[in-house]
Order: structure tokens, then C-alpha cells, then sequence
């Protein structure tokens, strides 16, 4: 059995709702939005202009950086504008608006290479870079820029079934109606990393999924070994899986790569196997519809770029009742406030509440019982950082290491004094991030003005 992290909590998994209904696809919607942003790094630049017409997997937006990813039509049909629209973040993003013809016209050059398996390593990372693949777990960073700095330092490849946010579904649905594919990208993973043994490490609440795999991995000879492990969030977070796997830390401000390991969502696996074998780019994606506020919850297979309120009228929409709609799962997710913002590649879940789940208190208060601080994962003491960015003593609050803080919102969910701790966090983060790139742009500008006397 695998060892096991720091803190961590136990809720309610919630999962009953859509854990046994198989992934449906969702009515083609009439437009999509794609936004140049859907990933960590760089936003995209259009390369498409209104009138053009477009086809299923063409580029519409080209990576700007090296950090960065290509995004690509997920309807066939015309672009009707390219301009800024408002994004899952709540702000306006550059995006490409298609209307549909509901031809669904593959793009005639996504195919896949001639001889898929005497790829080289190279040409592998530069298929999975063209097809605009991301952490679709939810992180978003570039699988080829993960892929390519990790090469020659990861002795450990791990692929990350544990799904551990209540709620969310899409990663065990596809792990049970796309096994193929998820053993196709393990190899191709393998062969990129030159490893002999992939761990796919799966939560216990997906036996099932874990049976299944193993008995793939069996047929295919696959080199991998199915670990399943004890059901505790934040399981699925990198540094907590790669702990549970091979008992190594990654050091404060690190990344998995500095102790040998890469981590890969199971749908980016998937994601690797299908660029490569059937030259698909990352148009779609697996989007668990739940909570209480749900008529009828379900795990849908989207275009991404589709709005929000598409998904949840396909559900029987939301029940009056309803007090909230988060993108993403109840403990790492963001509260929605249009309808019309699209999903993207890392959209896992939306989610709607309507029952007595808000335990927000008018006057939150700090009763030193110490939980935040046995839960945190990542030894972190949140009642400290709490006050710190309160009274706001930045330079404690980054001495206490909040930019290690991976926002799982663990101490958010024990706090009996229901303090808004992950959110006081995630905007203590951005203010010292402000400060460093103020002091990083004062220091320019003293250095041009030294050099022009
Ligand atoms: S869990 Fe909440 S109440 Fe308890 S010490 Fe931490 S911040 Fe204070
Ligand atoms: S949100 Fe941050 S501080 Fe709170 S438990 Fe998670 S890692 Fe620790």
C-alpha cells in the first residue's frame, strides 16, 4: 500500500450523484467561445478573423510563448468575432466566437503521423505541444513544456486517477469508458521518459476503475502498475500524489521534477495518446454537471468554449433555490456569476447548490483550536498567515511561505470559526506577487535612469 501525506481531510465525497452514469454528449450548441487563455503561461494570439470559416481541431489561437498552448476549434462552422469576452475568471478575454454549422467538419489536418510508434521523443513532444494539451485535471499548465523540462530528472512517471474533490466524476467515468486510450498514453509516457514502470495511482472510492485498468494493463503487457489509494483530499493535488507514491517530499517552492517525478491527469494521458495515434487536438472535454441545485446531474463530453448555462440546461437546469454555481469542485472551484462564460480545457465540474451546504458566519472568528494547522498539507500554519494578511504584514505572510500554499482550502473546510482562509490566502499571494513585479520594475527603471546620466 502506498505511504501516505501530511494532513488532509476526509469529507463527504459527494459522488454517488453521477459516479454510475455513463458520459453523455452534449447537444451541439448553437456558438462557442473560445478564449485565448485556458492555461498557465502566455495567452494565445487569434489567427483567425471574423468571416473565416473553421473546422473541427484547425488552430484558432497560436501559443505565444514557450509557456503557452495552442487552442483549436471544437465546432465546425464560421467565426463571428474576435474580441474580448467575459472568461470563467470574471474578467474579459480575448476569444474566438464561432457559430456553429453543425456539420462537424473534421479539420483536414489533424491526422496522425504515418508510423505513430517510431516517433522519437522529440517528435512526440512536439505533437503533444501543436495539440494545445494541458493538465486537464484542473491545472492547466502545458504537458509539453512539462514534458520537456522534466526530461533526463524524472526517474517516477505517475498518472493521477484519484479524482479526490467531492463531487467531480469526469476522471472516473473516463477512466471506465476509455481505458484504452489512458494505457495508450501510459506507454507513450514510458517511452518518453524512459521508464520502465508507470504508477496510476487511484483513489479507493473508484475500485472499479482500478480493476479495470489493471486488467488492461494486463492485456496490453503495459509497463504499469495500477496503485489504489486510501480516500483523503487533497490526494490528487502533485505534491501530496507524489508522497503517496514514492514517500519523497518536493522541497519548499519546488516542483515535482526536483525529486524525480512527473504527475499526468488521467484525461491528459488520454489527451497524449489520442494527438499522437489519432491526430486530435484537445477540442473536448469530460464535465461533471452536480449538486443539490441540479435537476438532473450528469458527466457530459462538451466543446470546449461552450457556455456554462448550455451544460446546466442539458441537466434540466438549476432548481430556484439556488444560491450558487462554482466551476470546478466545492474545495478548489470559483463561484460563476454569468452564465455565459465558456468551459475550458481544465474544466472539470460545474457545480450548483441550492441546500443548506453555505456555513458562512456574519462575524468569522478565530478560536486557536489549531485544526488549520493539523490539516494543511503542506506544514503550512494558516492561522498565522490569516492574521498576517490581515493586518497586512507581507513580508511575514511570505516568511510563513504562502506561496507554497496549494489552495486546497482544507483549513477552510475544518475551521469551526469559518474563516475565509483560502481566499484571504489566494489574495495574499497576489499581493506579494504585485509587490515583487513593482520592486522588479522600480529596480529597472533606477538601472535605465543610472545608465542615461
Ligand atoms: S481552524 Fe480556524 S479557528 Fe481554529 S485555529 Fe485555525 S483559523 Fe483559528
Ligand atoms: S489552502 Fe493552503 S494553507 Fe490551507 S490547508 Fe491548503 S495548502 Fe494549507
Amino acid at each position: 500500500m502506498a505511504q501516505a501525506f501530511f494532513g488532509g481531510i476526509h469529507p463527504n465525497d459527494m459522488k454517488a450523484a453521477t459516479n454510475k452514469k455513463p458520459i453523455e454528449k452534449l447537444p451541439p450548441p448553437a456558438r462557442v467561445v473560445i478564449p485565448m487563455s485556458m492555461h498557465i503561461g502566455a495567452p494565445c494570439k487569434p489567427c483567425v478573423k471574423k468571416g473565416d470559416q473553421v473546422t473541427v481541431g484547425q488552430m484558432v489561437g497560436e501559443a505565444a510563448a514557450f509557456v503557452s498552448a495552442p487552442v483549436h476549434a471544437s465546432i465546425s462552422g464560421t467565426v463571428v468575432a474576435v474580441e474580448p469576452r467575459i472568461h470563467f475568471n470574471g474578467l474579459p478575454v480575448m476569444s474566438v466566437v464561432i457559430e456553429n454549422d453543425f456539420n462537424d467538419t473534421p479539420c483536414p489536418e489533424a491526422v496522425p503521423p504515418e508510423n505513430p510508434d517510431s516517433l522519437t521523443v522529440e517528435q512526440l513532444t512536439d505533437i503533444v505541444r501543436k495539440s494545445g494539451i494541458v493538465g486537464m485535471g484542473g491545472a492547466t499548465f502545458p504537458t509539453s513544456v512539462k514534458i520537456s523540462s522534466g526530461l533526463g530528472k524524472v526517474d517516477t512517471v505517475i498518472i493521477n486517477g484519484s479524482e479526490c474533490e467531492p463531487y467531480i466524476t469526469s476522471d472516473h467515468r473516463y477512466m471506465l469508458e476509455y481505458p484504452e486510450e489512458i494505457i495508450g498514453g501510459v506507454k507513450l509516457l514510458a517511452k518518453i521518459f524512459g521508464v520502465d514502470k508507470v504508477h496510476i495511482a487511484v483513489e479507493a472510492n473508484k475500485q472499479n476503475a482500478a480493476d479495470l485498468l489493471r486488467l488492461k494493463v494486463e492485456e496490453e503487457k503495459a509497463p504499469a502498475v495500477v496503485d489504489v489509494l486510501h480516500c483523503r483530499y487533497p490526494q490528487g493535488a502533485e505534491k501530496q500524489l507524489c508522497q503517496s507514491i514514492t514517500g519523497r517530499q518536493v522541497p519548499p517552492g519546488g516542483l515535482p521534477a526536483a525529486i524525480g517525478c512527473a504527475v499526468f491527469n488521467v484525461v491528459t494521458t488520454a489527451a497524449i495518446y489520442r494527438a499522437v495515434y489519432l491526430g486530435k487536438p484537445v477540442t473536448h472535454r469530460v464535465v461533471t454537471v452536480s449538486g443539490s441545485g441540479v435537476n438532473e446531474p450528469k458527466n457530459l463530453l462538451c466543446p470546449i468554449g461552450t457556455p456554462i448555462r448550455e451544460l446546466l440546461d442539458a441537466c434540466g437546469g438549476v432548481k430556484k433555490e439556488t444560491f450558487k454555481i462554482m466551476m470546478g469542485g466545492p474545495m478548489m472551484g470559483h463561484v460563476q456569476y454569468d452564465m455565459e462564460a465558456p468551459i475550458g480545457k481544465g474544466t472539470n465540474a460545474i457545480l450548483a447548490f441550492a441546500g443548506d451546504e453555505e456555513r458562512t458566519e456574519e462575524y468569522p472568528a478565530c478560536i486557536r483550536c489549531g485544526k488549520c494547522v493539523s490539516v494543511c498539507p503542506m506544514h503550512l500554519q494558516p492561522v498565522f498567515m490569516y492574521q498576517y494578511e490581515r493586518a497586512g504584514k507581507l513580508e511575514e505572510l511570505e516568511k510563513a511561505n504562502v506561496l507554497d500554499c496549494i489552495e486546497c482550502g482544507a483549513c477552510t473546510y475544518i475551521c469551526p470559526g469559518r474563516l475565509h482562509l483560502v481566499q484571504t490566502f489566494r489574495t495574499g499571494k497576489q499581493k506579494i506577487m504585485n509587490a515583487r513585479a513593482a520592486a522588479k520594475a522600480a529596480a529597472e527603471a533606477a538601472a535605465k535612469a543610472a545608465e542615461a546620466k
